[in-house]
């Protein structure tokens, strides 16, 4: 937060979107919308049987022992300046994962969009989708990832080798 270019912190929502503003060539955020949304969201953060969907799962999450201990902030009101100040982050979007884009065969063989092999080409890992869901089924999980790489990697090595027999 001291050094980052990309955070604002401030102890006003006015000066806060005033900041996250000043980071872009447009001013991108409308101080009255980002409160209606914030004082909606503070609104339901104290009601048990809100049926706010970011706010039922976060109640869900929170109910795992492991997250509620290692979470470092318990949900509260955003607005309520005893829990100040208020600090936004700009965000840079990548594509973090691929989940894949090329369809294979069991020995890595790249189809066509007709199913068949393209001569000579194989693939593994992410971009044939054995980066989560594939080998661990249709749920691409955390931490799933470099096992189907490697393993794919491992079945595109061996059939390579096989074909230059
Ligand atoms: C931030 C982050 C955290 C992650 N954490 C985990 C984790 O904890 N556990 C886990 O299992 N997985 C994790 N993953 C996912 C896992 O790292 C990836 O799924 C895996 O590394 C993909 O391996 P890959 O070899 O298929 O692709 P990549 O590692 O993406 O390799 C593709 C390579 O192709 C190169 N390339 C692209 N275009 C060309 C071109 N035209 N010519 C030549 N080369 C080219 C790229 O430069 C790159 O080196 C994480 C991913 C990210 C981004």
């Amino acid at each position: 937060m001291d050094k980052g270019e990309d955070f604002v912190i401030a102890n006003t929502l006015a000066d806060l979107v005033e900041g996250m503003n000043n980071l872009t060539d447009k001013k991108l955020l409308q101080l009255k919308e980002i409160e209606k949304q914030i004082q909606a969201r503070d609104r339901e953060i104290e009601n048990p049987f809100t049926k706010d969907l970011q706010i039922t799962a976060i109640r869900g999450a929170r109910k795992y022992l492991g997250d509620k201990l290692i979470r470092v902030a318990k949900p509260h009101k955003i607005l309520d300046p005893k829990n100040g100040p208020l600090i936004a982050v700009k965000l840079n979007i990548i594509s973090r994962k691929t989940l894949g884009g090329l369809q294979t065969d069991l020995s890595a063989k790249v189809l066509d969009s007709l199913g068949n092999p393209v001569p000579g080409l194989y693939a593994a890992g992410e971009v044939s989708g054995f980066g989560g869901g594939g080998v661990h089924g249709y749920r691409a999980l955390e931490g799933t990832f470099l096992g189907g790489c490697l393993f794919s990697g491992r079945v595109a090595g061996r059939a390579i080798a096989a074909e230059l027999k």
